[in-house]
């Protein structure tokens, strides 16, 4: 397995549209497995692929990062779809790995059932509640081309898209 670099606002890659995966190839299972590395390096509790540059539907989570290395249980979602959301809504504040230090409230329903295909190409579904909620949906917009900061006014993203572009040339971020 091997790092990835992480992509940054406003990297257009992050305004695509991610394409379904039609076979699980060697790859395929590289990508996903590299994926899960990078964000335990990162560190953060998600990851899609776009923000590796990559431009298949995939992603990888796992909401309990901080527990030992030898009981994390990642989950890799390829092909990932919301097959239910709940009405009852949760706010959370959350943050992006392709957007540094950038923090915000964003408002989702609280509870998804995702149903998606595992690294071995079974079909599955997870029900995600409160975290694990907000972080399914967020890497699944990232599939989408959609950002946490879309949620926000244009005020406030331009503020955050500023500070972003400040750091890169302070040379706090690459
Ligand atoms: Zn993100």
């Amino acid at each position: 397995m091997s790092l990835r670099n992480i992509i940054v606002v406003p990297d257009p890659l992050l305004k695509q549209i991610a394409q379904p995966i039609e076979t699980i190839t060697e790859d395929v299972k590289k990508q996903a497995l590299d994926m899960v590395e990078t964000m335990y390096d990162a560190p953060g509790i998600g990851l899609a692929a776009n923000q590796i540059g990559c431009l298949n539907r995939i992603f990888v989570m796992d909401t309990n990062y901080r527990k030992e290395e030898s009981s994390r249980k990642p989950i890799i979602m390829i092909n990932p779809e919301i097959v239910w959301k709940s009405e009852e809504i949760s706010v959370m504040e959350e943050g992006c790995l392709s957007i540094p230090q950038q923090y915000a409230e964003v408002e989702r329903p609280k509870s998804v059932r995702v149903k998606y295909i595992d690294i071995d190409g079974e079909v599955r579904e997870h029900i995600g509640e409160d975290l694990e909620s907000h972080c399914i949906q967020h890497e699944l917009d990232h599939l989408n081309g959609i950002l946490f900061i879309d949620y926000l006014s244009r005020l406030k993203r331009n503020m955050i898209l500023r500070k972003v572009e400040k750091m890169k040339k302070d040379g706090i971020i690459l």
